[in-house]
């Protein structure tokens, strides 16, 4: 592992063995770096709370633009600079600055460790890795397999390593939650030479967040995630659902790519494959071409024009015809997952709504549970309208199954497993 900055002042408690940066190094820097965007956060494991946020947008544009909010001591003014930023070793410094001037400068001893959103961890990578090259070199081998989004991960880490060498740079990875898969679920039933030699079977996304929300839901019902048995809508503008079997992950919906499974923003999610050589072949389009159109022309946005689940509820109030059935299709696919998931998992005690859309839009929830009585699934239509940042249950106290509202909270995950990983208090100081 690499070596940490040791603290200035040792002050452990009595009787136990005060650890190399142990009584100041707490805070975590996450970082999730896109092609073009870079959003950061940094947070303070020891009590997860959050001393400031923001995002670079446009890198490598003319008009990037960096918003910075301070958070710590009731939070402070939200500050908005705009000017090019070549790349993201420059995105990188004028965050650092951003904190240096918030007293909150990287270069702090204080700073335990860099966490990373990385994307595709295949099979390799299950949990939390310190970054060195080896694992740098097999983030790369990943690439044929997520193209849009291990590069900009890469890029993050590279940049963030030569700006403080000596702290762990920590990744997490979205697929990590779903390595638990059973191989009946992971893979495709296609000729298994071929799968197994260009790595094709079904990784699954959004597992920090499938991870984080099944895990609160367990504490939302006072029970051990061991204990209990989860379906997860993670619903933004990407969507997967997950079975989560006693905290374990035993399928998703999301596959070798994040386009498989639910209907998404922009992303078809489930369609017959037979659909991209009848476009190849009879509409003269290129396998690039279908990509685009599967992934950035398809879902509420090829239905209605629409990918804001807002808009498209404002314009069925109107009678918006093709915004009705856009809603219609994206439950549909959702009720089909939340019946199939049902069956894999043969007991359920909670499904859990989290992200944009599932924890804001009340329609939502109550179109996709509607009719599903008989497996114990009801929404009172009172709980489910408050507005709350709050989990909560929105299933009347008579229901089987309880349905949550969960929000989820990636960057406090992936702060938890990289602090967790790093640290020597381990996980149960950090969960608190
Ligand atoms: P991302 O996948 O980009 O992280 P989010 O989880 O932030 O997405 O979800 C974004 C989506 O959430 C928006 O496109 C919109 O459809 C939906 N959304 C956000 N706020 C609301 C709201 N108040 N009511 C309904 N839908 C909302």
């Amino acid at each position: 592992m690499t070596a940490h900055p040791s603290p200035a002042a040792p002050h452990g408690e009595p009787g136990r063995t005060p650890a190399a940066r142990e009584p100041r190094a707490t805070r975590v820097l996450v970082l999730n770096s896109g092609s073009s965007s870079l959003k950061y956060q940094l947070l303070d494991m020891q009590d997860g709370s959050r001393l400031a946020l923001g995002l670079v947008e446009r890198i490598g544009e003319e008009t990037s633009r960096l918003v910075h909010t301070p958070l710590q001591g009731g939070g402070g003014v939200r500050r908005e600079t705009e000017g090019a930023i070549a790349d993201h070793q420059a995105a990188l410094k004028a965050v650092a600055e951003e904190l240096a001037a918030d007293g909150l400068g990287l270069d702090s001893p204080e700073l335990a460790a860099i966490g990373h959103r990385v994307v595709h961890g295949g099979l390799r990578f299950s949990a939390p890795t310190v970054v060195d090259d080896e694992v740098l070199a097999e983030i790369e081998r990943l690439v044929p397999v997520a193209p849009l989004h291990n590069p900009a991960n890469l890029t993050g880490i590279r940049t963030a390593m030569a700006l403080r060498p000596d702290l762990p740079q920590v990744a997490v990875f979205d697929t990590a939650f779903h390595t638990t898969m059973p191989e009946a679920a992971a893979r495709y039933a296609i000729d298994v030479e071929t799968a197994d030699a260009h790595r094709i079977r079904r990784y699954g996304f959004h597992g920090t967040s499938h991870a984080y929300v099944s895990r609160e839901t367990a504490r939302l019902l006072g029970r051990a995630p061991e204990e209990v048995n989860v379906i997860v809508l993670h619903l933004g503008n990407g969507a997967s659902a997950s079975a989560v079997a006693g905290g374990r992950c035993v399928d998703t919906s999301m596959g070798l790519t994040p386009l498989e499974g639910l209907v998404m923003g922009t992303r078809s999610g489930d369609v017959d494959p037979a659909v991209t050589f009848h476009l190849m072949r009879n509409a003269g389009m290129s396998a690039d071409e279908v990509d685009v159109l599967l992934n950035k022309r398809s879902g509420l946005v090829g239905l209605c024009g629409d990918n804001d689940m807002r808009e498209i509820r404002r314009r069925i109030d109107e009678g918006d015809a093709r915004a009705a059935l856009a809603f219609d299709v994206y439950i549909h696919r959702l009720k089909k997952y939340i019946g199939a998931y049902y069956a894999v998992l043969g007991r359920v005690d909670a499904v859990a709504f989290t992200a944009g859309v599932g924890e804001n839009a009340a329609p939502v929830r109550e179109a996709a549970i509607a009719g599903l009585e008989e497996l114990g699934l009801a929404v009172d239509a009172g709980r489910n309208a408050v507005r709350s940042d709050e989990a909560r249950i929105v299933s009347p106290d008579y229901a089987r199954v309880a349905v949550a509202v969960v929000p989820t909270d990636e960057e406090l995950e992936i702060a938890r497993q990289s602090y967790a990983l790093v640290s020597e208090t381990g996980p149960e100081r950090v969960n608190a």
